[in-house]
């Protein structure tokens, strides 16, 4: 089977990749989307997709893949990054009809979050559904049962260290240790 990992170097696109080369013989590829927006985040989870993907070559061998988006440009149709990310799936498994999942993942502090959040996901199915077209590729959405402290035990610590996810990095590209996601990672 093929398997497509939405990757964007956080914690838990690190651990489904993880967990797709260490637990299953899919073949695996990784898909980075570098979201252009105001905090200037690209670059740092540039970095940091660079880096872990070469640890993660180490388990095993995968592709990676890259695209880039606009976030600075106003979306009334696409405003969570959830949506663009589905939209974005669909069309790397339209190029290659080999892919069978194309993979998601979030963690149970994101859907306690609220309804919002599952919402947001059951549209980014829909938005994927459509624009898949004719391929036979299934969403899939890993919901990690688990809280930041316990993906933590589950990822390498190599792993771990080199994921980012600062909301507002500093200029150069270090966590800012202040926004919300800081301070969740204890950083
Ligand atoms: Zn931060």
């Amino acid at each position: 089977m093929n398997s497509l990992i939405m990757f964007s170097g956080g914690i838990d696109s690190a651990l489904s990749a993880y967990k797709e080369l260490t637990q299953t013989n899919n073949a695996v590829q990784l898909h980075h989307i570098r979201m252009i927006n105001k905090e200037n985040r690209h670059t740092a989870e540039d970095i940091a997709v660079r880096n872990l993907f070469d640890a993660l070559q180490r388990i095993r061998p995968c592709r990676l893949t890259k695209s880039t988006w606009d976030a600075c440009k106003e979306s009334r149709f696409m405003s969570a990054d959830m949506h663009i990310v589905a939209f974005t799936a669909a069309q790397v498994c339209v190029n290659d009809r080999s892919i069978q999942r194309a993979i998601v993942g979030t963690n149970l502090s994101d859907v306690l979050r609220g309804q919002d959040v599952i919402q947001r996901g059951a549209i980014a199915e829909q938005i994927f559904d459509i624009a898949k077209l004719d391929s036979k590729a299934i969403w899939t959405r890993n919901i990690f049962e688990l809280n930041d402290e316990q993906i933590k035990e589950e990822l390498p610590e190599e792993l771990y260290n080199l994921t980012h996810s600062c909301r507002t990095p500093r200029r150069d590209h270090s966590p800012c240790h202040r926004c919300k996601t800081c301070k969740q990672k204890n950083l």
